[in-house]
């Protein structure tokens, strides 16, 4: 496949995030302005769905009307061939080919992004974060439980824990260290702000088809049950994660805050980078064996540490290298009767690669806090300061052409030292 071109110029540079070949839908406001519009970016612009809306340009009032929501939720109810209708329709609209007429009907309802604020697109009922990566399942064993091998369930489904949907957060929220429990060796319990506050870079599967209570969902459904994908960043405090996790997995180690990028990638989208995942190490289950799909998707973490003047790359993996796909994520958490709900989110869990430059934690990028990350800026870290701001950035690069996904960025502030009368740590 090769570029696209649209009528809005910028989208034809073969290094725009967002050509006509991408169109991710997002939920924005104009600055100084309250009103939440759905949109979708086309080159260096949001072209506002609630706006357009207002002419005849949606056959449908079931469409209009969805994007008169102040989230996606609506749109992704009406369907598949809604979603997929709607996609052509706006690809033709925007290819250099249209009408002019057309152009300049639509020409009313773009804004540039740097005259945007982009939300949350999403009313997420559900999170749940997977641990679908090989490489980094096995570099935590062997960091945290000094383990040579996976956790005995891990080559047999794609295990996870539930998150927290009330702080899920969009791209450019700030995050606070936590404070919590720690225990240090058999020392006796602290209370604290967490000392070795970490990220990881992931993805989520926005789920775009429900299921119901008490129906799982057939394998060879599952794919098409996805809407599209973003950049998921599950801050982690690690300290606080490994004196609460046993036995019931992650709770306020992973509970303060987990960050978004604003732009969803539809599935379509991504289909020139689509591959079949790796054949499993072990045989599955029949109900998991469908496999699914990977995307061949560039992504990167950079880290501005506090008082530095610009972001450094400190490690770039690939969507390519997680062992389950979001279509076995998905079939796996209905299986037992699970309610999903459209606008769902499922994350990958971390994608490190096979080698430490590919790692998709500091965890692993300074093995468990052993050997620091050497910046060029002269800086040192084994895990995040206050003032770090940290970035995950996608890229899918085609034939002349790139699918982007906007940042997702966070800046760590420092920990609270009291609440009411009550100082809480000094
Ligand atoms: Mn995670």
């Amino acid at each position: 496949m090769t570029l696209m071109r649209s009528w809005v110029d910028s989208a034809n540079s073969p290094d725009c995030p967002f050509p006509l070949n991408n169109l991710p839908f997002g939920v924005m406001s104009r600055q100084g302005e309250n009103a939440r519009h759905c949109a979708i970016a086309i080159g260096d612009c949001a072209l506002d769905l609630a706006h357009l809306g207002e002419t005849s340009f949606f056959a449908s009032q079931d469409v209009a009307s969805a994007f008169r929501e102040n989230t996606l939720n609506a749109f992704l109810e009406l369907g598949r061939p809604n979603w997929l209708a709607l996609r052509r329709q706006l690809q033709e609209a925007l290819s250099a080919d249209a009408p002019t007429s057309l152009q300049q009907s639509l020409r009313t309802c773009l804004v540039p992004l740097g005259e945007v604020v982009m939300h949350l697109p999403l009313h997420i009922t559900g999170y749940s974060d997977f641990f679908a990566g090989y490489h980094h399942a096995v570099n935590t064993g062997k960091i945290i439980r000094g383990a040579e091998s996976l956790p005995p369930n891990w080559l047999h489904m794609p295990i996870a824990y539930n998150g927290r949907t009330s702080t899920i957060v969009t791209s450019g929220t700030p995050v606070r260290r936590p404070l919590g429990q720690t225990r240090i060796g058999d020392d006796a319990p602290r209370f604290q702000p967490c000392q070795t506050l970490d990220f990881e870079l992931e993805m989520a599967a926005v789920v775009g088809k429900g299921s119901e209570l008490g129906e799982p969902i057939a394998p060879e459904d599952a794919e098409d049950m996805i809407f599209g994908y973003t950049l998921l960043n599950d801050w982690s405090a690690r300290d606080i994660q490994r004196w609460e996790y046993q036995p019931l997995g992650p709770f306020l180690g992973k509970a303060f805050a987990t960050t978004m990028s604003p732009w969803i990638v539809m599935k379509e989208a991504l289909e020139p980078f689509r591959r079949d995942v790796d054949p499993p190490k072990s045989p599955l289950l029949p109900y998991l064996a469908g496999y699914g799909s990977v995307y061949d998707i560039e992504l990167g973490v950079e880290l501005k540490p506090s008082g530095a003047e610009r972001y450094e790359t400190i490690s770039t993996s690939n969507h390519k290298y997680l062992y389950y796909s979001a279509a076995q994520a998905l079939v796996h958490h209905a299986i037992g009767g699970c309610t999903m709900n459209a606008g769902d989110i499922l994350g990958s869990g971390t994608i490190s690669g096979p080698v430490p430059e590919q790692y998709g934690s500091l965890l692993e990028l300074s093995w468990g806090g052993k050997n620091p990350l050497k910046l060029s800026s002269g800086h040192e870290r084994c895990y995040l300061e206050d003032g770090d701001s940290l970035m995950l950035v996608g890229n899918a690069r085609g034939d002349g052409f790139t699918i982007g996904f906007g940042p997702c960025e966070g800046t760590i502030m420092p920990a609270p030292k009291s609440v009411g009368r009550s100082v809480l740590w000094s």
